[in-house]
């Protein structure tokens, strides 16, 4: 089973995708976290993807594959995975169906996780407050729902012609949010 969550900024996909690999027993491939980590660690590809991160922007297509294509290649995720944050363009999702493809799977499920633009910039604002995200702050924040709006919702159209789409409302606590994604994975 490999799973895409798809949602815009601050809307609980990585606590939701955190608990659901878990919950699974599947690796999640995280590419925020992973670049992150690649900014913290100084590597080339940080010191390249860390201009675009600051600005809201999103990193160019060929950073991110060089980042996952080990990653979704490898054994550890020919049980399934869940993907938080990726693809985040039409040309990842290209690149996402060609990898899993060349070992004879397919993208199982996308689950798309909706929140009013006026939550989200809440929960942004006061995620900056208490994890210290850089990318955090107002403008940024406003910069990084746009880049959703134009580069990654159109996915939503994407996978729905293949029936792949599950849409799940992402307001209220966490437990009731995570019962209202494994609902819409069963369905
Ligand atoms: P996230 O934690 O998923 O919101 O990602 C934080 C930032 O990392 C984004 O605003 C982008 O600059 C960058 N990023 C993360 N994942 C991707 C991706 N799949 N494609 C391009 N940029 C990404």
């Amino acid at each position: 089973m490999n799973t895409i969550l798809l949602g815009p900024p601050g809307s609980g996909k990585g606590t939701q995708g955190a608990r659901l690999a878990g919950r699974l027993g599947v690796p999640k491939i995280a590419t925020g976290d992973l670049l992150r980590a690649a900014v913290q660690n100084g590597t080339p590809l940080g010191t390249q993807a860390k201009s675009f991160m600051e600005r809201g922007l999103l990193v160019p297509d060929d950073v991110i594959l060089g980042l996952i294509g080990e990653v979704l290649a490898s054994s550890a995720a020919a049980g399934g995975v869940i993907m938080d944050g990726f693809p985040r363009t039409i040309g990842q999702a290209e690149a996402v169906d060609e990898m899993l493809a060349a070992r004879g799977a397919d993208v199982t499920r996308v689950i798309v996780i909706d929140v009013p633009e006026d939550e989200l910039i809440r929960r942004m604002l006061g995620r900056a407050a208490e994890e210290g995200r850089s990318d955090d702050t107002p403008e940024t924040v406003r910069k990084r729902l746009a880049v959703y709006r134009d580069q990654t919702a159109p996915l939503i159209a994407r996978y729905g012609t293949k029936g792949l789409v599950r849409r799940i409302d992402g307001t209220g606590g966490i437990p009731e949010i995570a019962a209202r994604l494994d609902e819409a994975l069963d369905r």
